[in-house]
């Protein structure tokens, strides 16, 4: 039997691919955007180390996998958790893009003037 997600009132189950995060689909995405919104915020500030951006860039790509393995293998999800796992999936890409350009930026910074 399914476990109930840990979410105070939530009674939803918890998908295998969630039982390590004890959430369930909704819960899990919810909290993911808000570690996600956190993030960018990080990077914004643009005072983490090359290495910081390489497990930030390490967690979305783990994080992706977990959506992925959630939205293919969860059984009789509804079409609004699916449009909401697409909606965290997107919003991991665009971490990922501003991952990018902050790198692309510390790249342009080290570089010495002629
Ligand atoms: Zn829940």
């Amino acid at each position: 039997m399914a476990t109930a997600c840990s979410n105070p009132g939530c009674k939803s189950p918890v998908p295998a691919e969630l039982e390590s995060a004890g959430q369930c689909v909704l819960h899990f995405t919810q909290q993911l955007e808000r570690t996600c919104w956190d993030l960018r915020l990080e990077i914004a500030r643009g005072t983490s180390s090359a290495a910081r951006h390489a497990e930030l860039s390490d967690f979305v790509a783990d994080q992706g996998e977990v959506l992925a393995r959630v939205g293919t293998r969860t059984p009789k999800l509804s079409d609004e958790l699916k449009s909401r796992i697409l909606a965290t999936f997107l919003t991991l890409m665009n971490l990922h893009e501003h991952l990018e350009r902050a790198a692309g930026r510390r790249a342009s910074i080290s570089v010495p003037n002629p």
